[in-house]
């Protein structure tokens, strides 16, 4: 562990996508978010409901659509992007790591709660998304996203430590 990986170009834009809501109160807006010369992109369920509404899930179609939209929404500013971080949740994960399999895995991040984990490894790997990053998180990954989301612009790191340790547990 004492060896770090050294990245020689560092990144200056990344998008975080998810089909819930980025951290717990709606203050985030969607799109282009600047700090510190790096960039982030922001795509979320803008409704803010973070995959509930009306106090029921909204089902797994609703999700699978949802992840539709936003991936729409992102080809536009793809090539603009150093790096996507997609969270991968219950639902619409199918969807969510065929899209990411339009990027080359080195450009991709996957934030996944441990909720049928094997079968989301599956995909990634069927995918020949292996070499992608990965990043264990809790269940509808709120949290974790927009820690991921603030440690990128303030320190421009996609991995950190905290992460990395999470995930290893
Ligand atoms: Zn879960």
């Amino acid at each position: 562990m004492m060896e770090q990986t050294t990245t020689p170009t560092p990144l200056k834009s990344a998008a975080f996508v998810t089909y819930n809501q980025i951290g717990r109160d709606a203050n985030l807006q969607d799109g282009w978010h600047e700090r510190n010369g790096r960039r982030a992109f922001v795509l979320q369920n803008t409704k803010g409901e973070g995959g509930y509404r009306n106090g029921r899930p909204i089902g797994t179609e609703r999700r699978q659509e949802e992840v539709g939209l936003l991936w729409g929404k992102l080809r536009d500013v793809l090539p603009e992007l150093d790096h996507v971080v997609v969270y991968v949740g219950t639902g619409g994960s199918e969807r969510a790591i065929a899209l990411a399999a339009q990027l080359p895995a080195s450009k991709v991040t996957f934030v996944a709660c441990d909720c049928n984990l094997s079968h989301k490894e599956m995909l990634i790997q069927q995918s020949g998304l292996n070499e992608a990053g990965r990043v264990l998180c809790e269940c509808g990954g709120h949290g974790m996203m927009e820690f991921l989301f603030r440690n990128f612009l303030e320190v421009g790191e996609l991995m950190p430590a905290m992460a990395v340790a999470v995930m290893a547990q």
